[in-house]
């Protein structure tokens, strides 16, 4: 090896190794975060376009690392992914939401919650068991929980068609996250048992001035329109993406422009009474 590239090696395995000792660490850490309690549930409200009420919220999970501090999901899901450890956490997750679902239910208010699922869990082969057991001991209306499964997970239709018609059959709503990163083909969407379409939010930052962005979300729209789903569009920062996605008459969104993800004590102080039917 040449000296310049001998360094360049030497650089990149160090930081190479570097990552990979954190990762060690994260990952021997999160063996104990359940169990510690440190991680908690945030809820993200989701509102109808039109009339601005909430209609929903997105359970988000959160790691407050004792030393560390707060840790992202988008860190740590895939650790416990490799780990295996997502079949834990996302049982705790699906049981604590819909129990957190019945408690609003006790006081009249019908809040569906919408909960992320891995492709482990689907893997693991007990997730309508472990389902079926959280709408049970909670006794929910069954349509107040709500599935999240992601594009990459939806298209491998062989693998995934079989729990997701049992899963419909519970009674559950099913959505497909992170709609439009697939660059697929579009057939397995009529194959599935899903309920709406979540918009991707890389679509919706650039809305506003990139044509074909905007071209995408108005055919998402009228795609999931014309086959009777309903289309959510997450990651709406501005006044002028809301107007623009009403115009495109998307249903509902998500974002930052009317809430960021809050702990439940906070989130709960906007369940008013105007949500209660
Ligand atoms: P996701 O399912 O696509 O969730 C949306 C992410 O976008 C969340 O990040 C949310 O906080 C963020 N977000 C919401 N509104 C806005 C906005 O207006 N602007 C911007 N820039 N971001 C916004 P978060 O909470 O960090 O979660 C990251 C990812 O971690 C999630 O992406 C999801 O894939 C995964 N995740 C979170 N909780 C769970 C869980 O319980 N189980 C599983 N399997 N995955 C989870
Ligand atoms: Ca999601
Ligand atoms: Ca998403
Ligand atoms: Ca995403």
């Amino acid at each position: 090896l040449a000296k310049e590239s001998r360094n360049t090696y030497r650089f990149y395995s160090d930081i190479a190794s570097r990552k990979n000792l954190e990762d060690i660490r994260l990952q021997y850490d999160l063996q104990h975060a359940l169990s510690g309690g440190q991680l908690s549930i945030y809820y993200q409200p989701k509102y109808d376009v039109k009339s601005h009420h909430i209609v929903g919220s997105e359970a988000l999970l959160r790691w407050n690392h004792p030393e560390l501090g707060m840790i992202s999901p988008a860190r740590f899901i895939p650790l416990a992914e490799d780990s295996g450890l997502i079949n834990e956490i996302g049982e705790w997750i699906l049981e604590s939401v819909c129990d957190q679902i019945a408690a609003w239910q006790q006081n009249g208010i019908y809040h569906c919650v919408s909960v992320n699922l891995s492709v482990r869990q689907f893997q693991n082969g007990n997730l309508v068991d472990v389902v079926r057991n959280a709408l049970q001991a909670s006794e929910i209306k069954t349509n107040l929980l709500e599935l999240e499964i992601t594009e990459s997970i939806a298209m491998d239709i062989d693998k995934v068609l079989g729990t997701l018609i049992e899963l419909n059959r519970l009674g559950v709503i099913i959505s497909i996250d992170d709609f439009g990163t697939g660059y697929s083909s579009l057939s397995y969407l009529s194959k599935l048992p899903v309920h709406k379409l979540k918009i991707d939010r890389s679509f919706i930052r650039d809305l506003m001035s990139d044509q074909s962005d905007a071209a995408i979300v108005s055919t998402i729209v009228s795609l999931a329109h014309n086959m009777q789903l309903k289309v959510i569009a997450e990651g709406v920062e501005s006044e002028e993406q809301l107007k623009m996605l009403d115009n495109y008459r998307c249903d509902e969104v998500q974002g930052y422009y009317f809430s960021k993800p809050l702990p439940l004590s906070e989130f709960e102080l906007m369940l008013e009474p105007a949500n209660k039917y």
